[in-house]
C-alpha cells in the first residue's frame, strides 16, 4: 500500500485535504462498525493503514489536522499516563446537607452572608446530583479543543481524545461565546452498564462494581478506542471560563447550554422557598427508582448569578450551592475483627473488618469505628449512643454509606450476639511500635507516644507528604513509599530529595529494584526535581502537623508570605507571652488549637531538625496573593469594625481575602487599614492612636472598585 501512495509532502494542500476527507470517512465508517455495532468490516491491518496514511497527511499539512479527526480519537492517547491540564477556573466540590434542617441552615447562611432580610426574595435551582464523574469541556470558536477531568480541582487529566468519542458531547457549537468551558457529568445508564458487564464477563474481563466506576474506568482509558466502545453519556450543568456570560441566572444558563446542543437534566426546577426546594427533592427522590441512571441527591444553587458572584467560594466548595444527599443505603453483616490503624499523628483508629456485603452496589468489607468510646457505646460527652450498646467482635452490625465517605456502622443486633462474646478491650500500646498509647483529657482519641520512632507514624507522614494536595510527586505513591521506607531508603521527607544522589548510581540503585526500571527510575528522579521548587502553602500542609489542613496552611502561607518569616514566627511563638504568639492566634481562621499544635511540632527537636533538613533541600516560593494582580489591598492587613451597611461582615471579609488581603480581628501596629462602620468603638480608637488609616464602607467599596 505504502509504495502506491504519493509521498504526503509531494501533494498540494488541496489534494491532501481531499484525500484526508476520504480517509476520515472510511475510518469513521470502520469505527462505527467496530465499536458501535461490534461488527468489523475491514481487517485490523487495513484499518491501521488508513490511519497511518491520514496521520502522515496531517503531519505534512498541520493546518488540516483538527482535534476531531479520527486519528486523534483512537489510540492517539499519550504513551504514559495522561497529560495534566491546569483548570483556568477551578473545579469545585459541593458541600453536603443530609436533612431538611441542614438545607434550611444553608439558605439561612446564604441570606446572612448577603445581608438579605427573611422576606427578601431568593430563588434557587434544584436538580439531580448525577452520580458520575465531572468533566470540563473547552470550546474555542465553537470547536471542542480540550476535555479535562476534575482531578484535584486545580489540575485534571487531559482526556480530549476520549471525550471526542462520546456522542452526547458536541464537537462543534453554533453561536457559542468565543471561549466557553462547559462542565457536567459523564455517566452510564443502567441498561448500558448491565450490557457492558455482560460483555466483560463473556470475555473474561473484569466487571465493574457500579455505573459510576464503569463510567470513570471508561473515560480514563489511555487508549481512546476503548472509551469509544463504551456507551458514555454527558449532562451539562455548569461552566468554567466564558468569554461572555451565557445568561444572568443559573436556569437561563442551563437553557442556553441546551440550546447549544448539550443534554441537560429534565428534572431541573426553580424554587422560590425552602418548602419548594424540599418538595422538589421529594419528587426527585420518588422518581429515582425509575430513572435509568444513578443519582445520589439534589443540588440546590442560588439562581441569580450576580449573587453567586458575591457569595464566591470556600477553599473547595462554592458558598452558593449545596448537595442534599439521599439517605444512605444500609446492609447487615458480621463484624469479624477489629484492627487498629496508626495514623500520621499517632491516632489509633479502630477499623471494623466485616464479612463482605453489598451496600448500594458497592462491596464493603471495612468500616470505621471512630474511637474507643464509640465502640463502647458512648459519644464524646459520655452520653449513650445506640442506647448504650457496645460493639463486639462477632456481632451482627448494620453498615451504611453516605456519599463517598468510608462506610460506618449504624447499629448492632443484640439478639444475634454470640453468647460467649466479650466487650472489646482497646489497646493501651501502639500496635506498630509498642510505645504507650495515651488519651489526653478531652481527646476522644488515643495516641501513640512513639513520635518519629513509630514506623507507622513515619510512613503515614511520608504518604501524606507525597499526596496530591501536598508534594504530589508523580510515581511516588503510598505503595512506593511503604516499600522504600521498609528498606530504609526514605525515612523522612528530606530523604526523598536525596534519593537520586544516594540511589541513582552505585551498588544499590533504584532502577534495579523490583518494580522499577531505567525509565521509571529516571522519571521519578525528574518528578522529584520538578517539586524541589514549591509553594509555601504546600510545604506547610505537607508537614502533616495535626490540625493544620489545606486551608489552615493557605492562611498561614498568606499571612507570613515566606518560609523564613513563617519558620521564625513559629519559633518565637513558643513563648506564649510573645507578640509572635499573639499574632499567630490572631490570624483569622487559625485558632488556639491549631497554633498550639503547630508550635508544639516545631518545638520538638527531632521534628524541627527533620523539617529544617527538608527546607534546606527546597526552594520554597513565596505566596502570591490570589487574584491580587492590580488589587489595591493585596498583602495588606485589614480590620473591619462597626456595622457594615452594604454587605454582611462575612461577605466583606470574603471579598477582601479574594483580593489578596488578610483580615484580622484586632488592630495592632501591623494593621494597614481599618474599615469602620457606624458604631465602631475601641478598635477605631486604637487605630487613631496608632495612626492607622481608617475609612468608611463607601470609601472601601470605591477602593476595591465596587463603589
Ligand atoms: P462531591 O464530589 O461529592 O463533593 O460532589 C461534587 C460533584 O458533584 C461535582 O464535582 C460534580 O461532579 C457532581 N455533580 C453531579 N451532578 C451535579 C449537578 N447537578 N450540579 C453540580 N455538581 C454535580
Amino acid at each position: 500500500m505504502a509504495e502506491a501512495q504519493t509521498e504526503a509532502r509531494e501533494l498540494t494542500e488541496a489534494d491532501a485535504a481531499a484525500e484526508l476527507a476520504d480517509l476520515r470517512a472510511q475510518i469513521e465508517r470502520a469505527n462505527e462498525a467496530y465499536h458501535r455495532q461490534d461488527a468489523p468490516e475491514i481487517s485490523d491491518a487495513e484499518y491501521d493503514a488508513l490511519k497511518a496514511r491520514a496521520m502522515a497527511l496531517e503531519e505534512a499539512f498541520p493546518a488540516l489536522a483538527t482535534p476531531e479527526s479520527p486519528t486523534r480519537q483512537v489510540g492517539a492517547a499519550p504513551a504514559e499516563g495522561f497529560a495534566k491540564i491546569r483548570h483556568r477556573v477551578r473545579m469545585y466540590s459541593l458541600a453536603n446537607a443530609f436533612d431538611d434542617a441542614e438545607v434550611a441552615d444553608f439558605v439561612r447562611s446564604v441570606r446572612a452572608f448577603l445581608g438579605l432580610a427573611e422576606e427578601a426574595p431568593l430563588a434557587f435551582t434544584a436538580e439531580p446530583k448525577i452520580d458520575g464523574l465531572s468533566l470540563s469541556l473547552r470550546y474555542e470558536h465553537g470547536r471542542l479543543v480540550q476535555a479535562a477531568t476534575r482531578g484535584d480541582g486545580q489540575e485534571g487529566e487531559n482526556v480530549t481524545a476520549n471525550a471526542l468519542t462520546v456522542d452526547d458531547i458536541p464537537k462543534r457549537l453554533e453561536g457559542a461565546p468565543e471561549v466557553l468551558e462547559v462542565r457536567g457529568e459523564v455517566y452510564m445508564t443502567h441498561a448500558d452498564f448491565a450490557a457492558l458487564n455482560a460483555r466483560q464477563e463473556a470475555r473474561g474481563d473484569k466487571t465493574f462494581a457500579n455505573p459510576r466506576n464503569a463510567a470513570a474506568g471508561s473515560l480514563r482509558q489511555l487508549d481512546a478506542s476503548i472509551t469509544a466502545a463504551r456507551p458514555l453519556r454527558f449532562f451539562a450543568y455548569a461552566w468554567g471560563e466564558v468569554s461572555k456570560p451565557l445568561a444572568d441566572t443559573q436556569l437561563a444558563s442551563i437553557q442556553r447550554l441546551k440550546a447549544l446542543g448539550f443534554q441537560t437534566n429534565p428534572l431541573t426546577a426553580r424554587c422560590a422557598t425552602v418548602p419548594e426546594m424540599l418538595d422538589h427533592y421529594a419528587a426527585v427522590e420518588q422518581q429515582r427508582a425509575t430513572l435509568d441512571y444513578d443519582i445520589d441527591g439534589v443540588v440546590y444553587k442560588v439562581d441569580d448569578l450576580a449573587l453567586q458572584g458575591r457569595l464566591g467560594y470556600r477553599s473547595t466548595t462554592p458558598r452558593w450551592a449545596i448537595a442534599h444527599k439521599f439517605p444512605a443505603e444500609t446492609a447487615w453483616t458480621r463484624l469479624e475483627a477489629i484492627d487498629i490503624q496508626v495514623g500520621r499523628t499517632g491516632a489509633l483508629s479502630p477499623v471494623a473488618r466485616l464479612t463482605p456485603v453489598t451496600v448500594g452496589g458497592v462491596v464493603v468489607s471495612n468500616a470505621t469505628l471512630h474511637n474507643e468510646d464509640y465502640i463502647a457505646g458512648r459519644d464524646a460527652k459520655g452520653q449513650p449512643i445506640r442506647e448504650g450498646h457496645d460493639i463486639r467482635v462477632g456481632d451482627w452490625v448494620q453498615v451504611y454509606r453516605a456519599g463517598d465517605v468510608i462506610p460506618k456502622i449504624a447499629g448492632v443486633d443484640l439478639k444475634n450476639r454470640p453468647q460467649d462474646s466479650e466487650p472489646y478491650q482497646f489497646p493501651t500500646h501502639c500496635p506498630a511500635c509498642g510505645s504507650e498509647a495515651i488519651r489526653e483529657e478531652g481527646d476522644a482519641v488515643r495516641r501513640c507516644t512513639g513520635g518519629l520512632i513509630c514506623p507507622a507514624q513515619a510512613v503515614e507522614k511520608l504518604k501524606h507528604f507525597v499526596s496530591r494536595a501536598a508534594f504530589d510527586i508523580e510515581g511516588l505513591g503510598a505503595k512506593q513509599v511503604e516499600a522504600l521506607y521498609a528498606d530504609g531508603w526514605i525515612r523522612e521527607p528530606a530523604d526523598i530529595f536525596d534519593l537520586e544522589a544516594n540511589y541513582g548510581s552505585g551498588p544499590r540503585q533504584l532502577k534495579n529494584r523490583e518494580g522499577w526500571g531505567d525509565k521509571s527510575a529516571k522519571n521519578l528522579f525528574q518528578a522529584i526535581e520538578d517539586k524541589r521548587e514549591i509553594e509555601l502553602n504546600r510545604v506547610i500542609f505537607a508537614l502533616g502537623i495535626r490540625h493544620i489542613g489545606e486551608s489552615a496552611a493557605q492562611l498561614l502561607a498568606r499571612h507570613y508570605g515566606t518560609w523564613e518569616a513563617f519558620r521564625a514566627a513559629v519559633h518565637e511563638a513558643e513563648d506564649r507571652e510573645s507578640a509572635a504568639w499573639a499574632e499567630l492566634i490572631d490570624i483569622d481562621g487559625i485558632g488556639a488549637v491549631m497554633a498550639e499544635s503547630l508550635v508544639t511540632a516545631f518545638a520538638q527537636e527531632r521534628e524541627r531538625a527533620s523539617i529544617d533538613r527538608l527546607a534546606e533541600r527546597l526552594t520554597i516560593t513565596d505566596v502570591a496573593a490570589p487574584s491580587a494582580e492590580g488589587s489595591p489591598v493585596a498583602g495588606k492587613t485589614l480590620v473591619f469594625t462597626g456595622t457594615l451597611e452594604r454587605m454582611s461582615r462575612a461577605e466583606a471579609k470574603a471579598r477582601a481575602e479574594a483580593l489578596g488581603a488578610r483580615v484580622s480581628g484586632s488592630v495592632s501596629a501591623r494593621t494597614d487599614l481599618v474599615i469602620a462602620g457606624p458604631g465602631a468603638g475601641s478598635k477605631a480608637k486604637k487605630a487613631a492612636e496608632l495612626g492607622i488609616e481608617t475609612i468608611d464602607e463607601d470609601a472601601w467599596l470605591r477602593l476595591i472598585g465596587q463603589g
